[in-house]
């Protein structure tokens, strides 16, 4: 196993942030509650939790659809708020557990345990093969933007944006620290669920090669993306959840967006494929 450094400013700030979420519940319960400030801190939950499953991960890292630069730089601009790195170095790290699913060198690798997977990994410096394959990315002037500035529109997007909105109802206090920190907070867990909670509970129709699963229970707190078996096996697919009763608000999004004239070049899996795939695993059964 490799041995990495400890990263102290993503501990710090990662323990200060769940603090603050504490905090946040205290201010509405005991000082201050705004039912604007409530509706808006879902408001952020949906539009940032839409960005990094339909943005980061089925647009940038794994390009399962096409979309018009103000869709994309929506995904950028609502996925900094959800302070889980650039694009481009998400992508980098999302890339790099598909290839290399289960291994060392996999960045989020369920073979380290259940808490590794979730956020332990982020406790600590990675650089190997820091930006590798995602020289497509590296080339869009947007994506590049978003990480070059990455900072400034954390601070934008997630905390100066919302405290800015909560003046109108006289509640920039609760609005900094609810849409800020509470949100943050739940969208992290949501999305670390995909690697800790994917890879561990649920069943797997499609290949039984890696170790991640397919849960509805998964797919309702992360916005669709616990049909996590599916998608390792063909993860160029817009839909994680494929049958129409599946939940997956993710691509319920795209497709409507699609119908708007917004998205287009939905990339679906031939049903050929995919019975192959799931006749492949009860054949092994
Ligand atoms: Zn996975
Ligand atoms: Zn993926």
């Amino acid at each position: 196993m490799r041995h990495l450094k400890v990263d102290w400013i993503n501990i710090l700030f990662i323990g200060s942030v769940h603090l603050l979420a504490v905090f946040s519940v205290v201010y509405m319960a005991a000082i201050h509650f705004s039912w604007w400030t409530l509706g808006l801190s879902f408001l952020w939950f949906g539009l940032c939790g839409f960005a990094i499953t339909g943005g980061y991960h089925r647009f940038f890292a794994h390009p399962s659809y096409k979309t018009n630069r103000i869709l994309q730089a929506f995904h950028l601009f609502f996925g900094a708020a959800s302070i889980q790195n650039s694009a481009l170095k998400w992508s980098a790290d999302h890339r790099r557990h598909h290839s290399r699913t289960d291994t060392d060198l996999d960045p989020y690798n369920i073979r380290r345990g259940f808490m590794w997977a979730h956020i332990l990994w982020i406790f600590y410096k990675d650089t190997e093969g820091e930006l590798e394959g995602v020289k497509d990315l590296q080339a869009d002037p947007l994506v590049h933007f978003q990480h070059r500035y990455y900072l400034p529109l954390v601070a934008v997007s997630g905390f100066i944006l919302p405290a800015a909105l909560g003046m109108l109802w006289g509640d920039w206090i609760g609005a900094l620290l609810v849409v800020g920190f509470l949100r943050l907070v739940v969208q992290w867990h949501a999305t670390f669920a995909v690697n800790s909670v994917a890879h561990t509970i649920g069943n797997q129709p499609y290949s039984k090669k890696n170790s991640a699963r397919d849960s509805f229970w998964t797919a309702l707190v992360t916005l669709g993306e616990g049909y996590h078996n599916f998608h390792h096996k063909f993860q160029l697919d817009y839909r994680n959840g494929i049958r129409w009763y599946q939940f997956d608000p993710t691509k319920w999004a795209i497709w409507s967006l699609s119908c708007l004239g917004i998205t287009g070049d939905l990339r679906r899996t031939p049903e050929s494929k995919i019975r192959q795939a799931r006749q492949s695993v009860l054949a092994v059964d």
